[in-house]
């Protein structure tokens, strides 16, 4: 296999579980570090910026930059700018992710359509919806996207993960507002952003500056961390800290490259 100069590391599960750093992260990101291996971090979550995930990183003893943070709502971002710039956004998400899209330059009309106090309301120049984890959605919202997507607007999310796990269960995420709208229109989703679209990876490998091959995405998941990476054509390693068990790990097709107990067992596959 090539010798690894960048590593794609996953969240929870992967480097932290709620507040605390799992065993051996600390110890082997550390490591990395001074081995001058280029580093992102990925979150399916659009909900915070990524200050917020390089701010807590930082407070776990891994000290970590915005830049170095790729959330799905900064995937989308990244991706409408480069690819359909000239499209005006309603978006059903939370002011994180409107800030984020028009951190990136994108037109967003939320502020517009958000004050219409009719009950059908006139998607004037929505060119395209755009889905995320919302938990200020309402019936409002849902009508607005609708009405845009019934009269062809195009139909994008941040993520498509039906709960977003909490400490004590889960609360509802982006999948069912997808679902009930592709119910309620007969529209199908045309992009995801986030995992296990391969979007994420892209942006990741575009961000890294090096070829999949020399690249290792780590993480808990196997139907996303690990699937994304090798259809991105990295290298895979799955960590026992979150998700899966071993026996999942050797009974996944694909199956991942690796099997490590936790991120310190990276660092003997990670030497050149
Ligand atoms: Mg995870």
């Amino acid at each position: 296999m090539s010798p690894i100069d960048g590593l794609v590391f996953d969240l929870d599960g992967t480097v932290y579980l709620g507040e605390a750093a799992l065993p051996g992260a600390v110890e082997a990101l550390t490591e990395l570090r001074r081995q001058n291996k280029q580093m992102l971090f990925v979150s399916n979550k659009p909900l915070e910026p990524r200050e917020a995930y390089a701010a807590k990183l930082t407070r776990l003893g891994i000290p970590t930059l915005p830049d170095d943070v790729i959330t799905s709502a900064y995937v989308l971002g990244y991706h409408l700018a480069r690819h359909h710039a000239d499209l005006a956004l309603y978006v059903v998400g939370e002011p994180n992710l409107l800030d984020e899209l028009r951190g990136h330059g994108l037109k967003i009309l939320n502020e517009f359509l958000d004050q219409d106090d009719k009950e059908v309301i006139e998607p004037q120049g929505v060119d395209a919806v755009v889905i995320a984890f919302d938990r200020t959605l309402t019936y409002r919202k849902l009508n607005t996207a609708y009405q845009a997507l019934v009269r062809g607007a195009r139909f994008f999310a941040t993520n498509a993960d039906k709960a977003c796990p909490m400490p004590g269960g889960g609360i509802p995420d982006a999948g069912g507002t997808i679902a009930a709208l592709e119910h309620m229109t007969g529209r199908k989703l045309e992009l995801l952003a986030g995992k296990p679209s391969h979007l994420i990876m892209n942006v990741a490998l575009d961000r890294l500056g090096l070829p999949a091959e020399r690249v290792m995405m780590v993480g808990d998941r196997l139907e996303t961390d690990i699937l994304m990476g090798h259809q991105a054509g990295m290298q895979t390693a799955c960590t026992l800290t979150g998700a899966s068990t071993r026996a999942d790990a050797l009974a996944a097709s694909p199956a991942p490259h690796h099997i490590i107990e936790t991120l310190i067992d990276l660092l003997p596959l990670a030497q050149n």
